[in-house]
C-alpha cells in the first residue's frame, strides 16, 4: 500500500462533487454554516451497496453544500487537495454547471476555473484540468449551453478546459438526442468521454461505439466484440471498482469487467468516479485492483503510463508525467 499511496498516481474519471472526502465535506460544511452534523455528513456517503437511482440521490447532499459561489470555490480547492494529498500528480476534474439561485451556468464555471487556478498555485504538485459535463437526465438545450460555454471559456483557458463528458443517470434520457451537440464540441476541437454501458442497454452502446469517444466511461456491460472493437481503435475503459461495487453495476471484485480488458489486451485506465461519495482514493482503486487480480509492482507502474498516454494532456506535460513515474520506479530499485 506505502508503494501505491506514493506512487505519482493519474486519475481520468472523477465527478468533482463526488470527490470530496469526509474531512473536506465536514471542512466545507462548517466554513459555510459554522457546524457540520454528522447526520447530514453521512447522507453525503454511499456505505454499503445501493442501486444506482440511490447513488445519485446522494449527490443531491453535496450539491446542497456547493449551491453558493463561496461553497463551490471551496469544495473545487478541496477536491484537489484530497487528490492531492493522495499524490495524484494529475487530476482530469469533470462537472455538471448547474444554475442556483445563486450562480448561472456560465457563473458556475469560471467559479470552478477560478478555484482551479488558486489551487494550483496551493498544491503546485498536481496538475488540474477541467472537463465540463452534459447531464443526460436533464434537457438538451441545457448540453448545447454547457458545450457552448465550454468552448468560450476554453479559447481563454485552452490548457485547462479540454473535453466534454456525457455523463449523469444512464436510465434517463437518450444519447441520440445528445450526439449532434456532442459531434458540435468535437468538431470544434474538445475531445469527448462518454458513460457507456454503465447499465445494460446494448442498442445504445452500439450507437455510441459508432459515434466514437476519446474514453469510454465505466464499459460494465460492454460485450467481448465491444472490447475489442475499442481496442482497435486505441480507446480505453475507465475502470472504477468501488463505484460499480457500491452502485450495484457490477455483482463482485472478482467479476469485475477489469478482468476481461486486461486478457483482451485492450487499453484501460483504473479511476475513482466519486472518491467521496463511495468513500474511496486512487490508491485504494489500485489496491483492490492489485489484490483483486494479482498485479505487481511493474502492473501498477505500466497502468499508471497508460493513464498518462490516455490522458488530454500536451506532450509536454506527459512527458513530464512519465518522467516523474519513471524516477518513481528508479527511486525503489
Ligand atoms: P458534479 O457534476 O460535479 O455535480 O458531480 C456529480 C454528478 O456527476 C452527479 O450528479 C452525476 O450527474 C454525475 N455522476 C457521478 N457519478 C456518476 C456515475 O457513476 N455515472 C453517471 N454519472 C455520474
Amino acid at each position: 500500500e506505502q508503494f501505491l499511496k506514493a506512487l505519482p498516481k493519474v486519475e481520468l474519471h472523477a465527478h468533482l462533487n463526488g470527490s470530496l472526502g469526509i474531512d473536506s465535506l465536514r471542512d466545507l460544511a462548517e466554513r459555510l454554516n459554522g457546524s457540520a452534523s454528522d447526520k447530514f455528513l453521512e447522507l453525503c456517503f454511499i456505505r454499503s451497496e445501493k442501486d444506482l437511482d440511490a447513488c445519485f440521490e446522494t449527490f443531491t447532499f453535496v450539491h446542497q453544500l456547493t449551491s453558493s459561489p463561496d461553497g463551490l470555490r471551496y469544495a473545487t480547492e478541496l477536491a484537489v487537495r484530497d487528490f492531492a494529498h493522495d499524490n495524484v500528480q494529475y487530476v482530469e476534474l469533470r462537472t455538471t454547471p448547474k444554475a442556483t439561485a445563486n450562480y448561472s451556468r456560465r457563473e458556475y464555471l469560471e467559479i470552478v476555473i477560478d478555484a482551479i487556478i488558486g489551487a494550483r498555485k496551493k498544491y503546485p504538485y498536481i496538475m488540474v484540468k477541467l472537463l465540463p459535463s452534459i447531464n443526460r437526465a436533464e434537457p438538451v438545450d441545457v448540453a448545447k449551453e454547457t458545450v457552448s460555454l465550454a468552448l468560450q471559456l476554453a479559447q481563454t483557458h485552452p490548457d485547462l478546459i479540454l473535453g466534454i463528458d456525457l455523463s449523469g443517470n444512464p436510465a434517463k434520457g437518450r444519447f441520440s438526442d445528445f450526439a449532434p451537440t456532442l459531434a458540435k464540441a468535437r468538431e470544434k476541437g474538445l475531445k469527448l468521454v462518454i458513460h457507456c454501458a454503465e447499465i445494460n442497454n446494448p442498442l445504445e452502446v452500439k450507437e455510441m461505439l459508432e459515434f466514437g469517444m476519446s474514453r469510454c466511461g465505466h464499459g460494465s456491460f460492454l460485450t467481448m466484440e465491444e472490447i475489442k472493437q475499442l481496442k482497435e481503435r486505441n480507446v480505453p475503459v475507465e475502470c472504477c471498482l468501488t463505484s460499480n461495487i457500491k452502485s450495484g453495476t457490477v455483482s463482485s471484485l472478482k467479476e469485475h469487467h477489469l478482468k476481461r480488458i486486461m486478457e483482451a489486451g485492450a487499453p484501460k485506465v483504473i479511476c475513482t468516479d466519486d472518491s467521496g461519495v463511495f468513500d474511496t482514493t486512487l490508491t485504494r482503486e489500485l489496491l483492490l485492483a492489485t489484490e483483486t487480480f494479482g498485479l505487481t509492482r511493474e502492473d501498477c507502474i505500466a497502468l499508471t503510463l497508460e493513464a498518462v498516454h490516455h490522458s488530454f494532456a500536451s506532450d509536454q506535460e506527459r512527458k513530464k508525467m512519465v518522467e516523474t513515474v519513471v524516477n518513481y520506479a528508479a527511486s525503489l530499485l
